[in-house]
């Protein structure tokens, strides 16, 4: 057994990789870009390995009993900490090295970030925070559209534990000061997703979010930013928003890989973190190492592959919206000045994203059946659900990621039988559109 492979070596190792203090100390002098890729890891602690090991073991071992006690302690009471003392790792659903080195990432993805935690799902994200911060009693008002998941959540799931729930179209802003101010000092949270699924329509973050801070001071301001990432930063975007949550299985791990999830606090409100990993322990929801680690270095490229996966979508619109057996294309930037979205994308977003939603001429869903299974016969073009991957995919709204929202609701939001979701990943553009223009002109 070579030196480097002793266990106690291994051991003092391990240690070490969680002080992620180790590296990029003076994290204000480089930009998110670079800490994405290096932050919380220092390859000659893990054997000079420029990738973090992996460590798949449930439990940790400690060196004493005294230790023992004292990693129990830290667990619960952070803040009893010495100066310079770390706590120490103590069974892996409550935490683990992968965790903690993806967290340490994760904080850079958003200005203003000041803690993370991440998930095995988007769903055990956004789900795990709203149990451990949202009072019992209190309502939720949310934004609609919404993916179809957290509506289930908030509107099936949380109402059973005497918490209330108001869906609202966060666009119409008449409508939601209405309803925030009817819930008065029961209002505990404002979630807002924005984009919406599928139909991208989008909610001024600000304007919605001081609202409902005047309205209740304590009311927690949540945005799902799982859309747009880096082309939006709801922190910087209004100093109201408290936090952040991610489905990182689309853009962040990017290659339809794995299921996670992230939630990142505001500077100054690390406080919150605490409570959401006392759930996240409580509840199981932590992402597993090998999860972490995948999202690790999936990370490494977000911003580059969300660039790239924007500009590809940006060509593949224009060909969209000039053809003529598509009646609508919606995509942010194509939004015209008289479109209720339009300025609220130009205040508030870099780019306009990779998910394009077009509708064909005829509201019919065979049609659009054999539209969709005409595209997906090259096998470039994937029939499935999900988005934000480096593969293009295409779906079917009303009867996929929609089919459980009332018809009357769907049709509301501009959800048809000919309405159709494109996740635009990183092929040839010029391929994407052959592909579709050959299953269009079969139309
Ligand atoms: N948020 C948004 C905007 C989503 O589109 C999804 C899933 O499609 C989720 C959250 C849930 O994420 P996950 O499937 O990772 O649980």
């Amino acid at each position: 057994m070579s030196k480097t492979k002793n266990d106690k070596t291994k051991n003092d190792k391990t240690k070490k990789v969680n002080k992620s203090e180790n590296v990029c100390t003076n994290h204000t002098e480089f930009s998110s870009e670079t800490l994405l890729l290096h932050k919380g890891f220092d390859p000659a602690l893990s054997v000079g390995s420029i990738a973090s090991p992996i460590y798949p073991n449930s439990t940790y071992v400690f060196p004493s009993a005294k230790a023992g006690e004292r990693a129990f302690e830290l667990a619960f009471f952070p803040e009893k900490a010495k100066k310079g003392e770390v706590g120490s790792l103590i069974y892996s659903r409550v935490n683990h090295p992968n965790a903690e080195i993806v967290e340490d990432r994760l904080v850079h993805i958003e200005p203003e970030g000041g803690a993370a935690a991440t998930f095995g799902s988007g769903m055990s994200a956004i789900s795990t925070t709203i149990l451990a911060l949202l009072p019992r009693g209190k309502s939720v008002v949310y934004s609609n559209p919404i993916y179809g998941g957290t509506d289930f959540f908030l509107k099936e799931n949380l109402t059973t534990l005497g918490c209330s729930s108001i869906e609202v179209e966060t666009d119409n802003i008449t409508k939601t000061k209405k309803v925030l101010q009817s819930c008065g000092d029961k209002l505990g949270m404002l979630f807002i997703e924005t984009p919406g699924n599928p139909t991208l329509v989008m909610t001024d973050i600000d304007e919605v979010a001081s609202f409902a801070k005047k309205i209740n001071p304590n009311c927690l301001v949540m945005i799902d930013n799982t859309f747009m990432g880096i082309f939006q930063s709801p922190f910087k975007i209004s100093p109201h928003v408290d936090i952040i949550v991610y489905s990182a299985t689309k853009f962040m791990g990017g290659h339809a890989q794995m299921v996670a999830g992230a939630t990142i606090v505001r500077k100054g409100k690390e406080h919150l973190i605490k409570d959401i990993k006392g759930w996240r322990t409580s509840l199981g929801t932590i992402a597993s190492p090998f999860v972490c680690w995948e999202l690790e270095n999936s990370i490494k490229t977000y911003g580059i592959r969300m660039r790239g996966q924007s500009a590809r979508a940006e060509i593949v619109a224009q060909f969209l919206s000039k053809h003529k057996k598509i009646s609508s294309v919606r995509y942010p930037s194509l939004l015209k000045a008289s479109d209720s979205s339009y300025n609220i994308f130009k205040k508030q977003c870099s780019g306009p994203g990779s998910v394009i939603t077009f509708d064909l001429l005829e509201d019919n869903r065979e049609k659009t059946f054999k539209f969709l299974d005409d595209v997906a016969s090259d096998h470039i073009i994937s029939l499935a659900v999900s988005l934000g991957g480096v593969e293009t995919l295409i779906e079917h709204p009303a009867s996929m990621t929609h089919s459980e929202v009332p018809e009357s609701v769907r049709r509301k939001a501009k959800i048809t039988e000919a309405t159709v979701r494109l996740s635009v990943g990183l092929e040839d553009p010029n391929d994407l559109i052959k592909i579709l223009d050959r299953a269009l002109s079969k139309l």
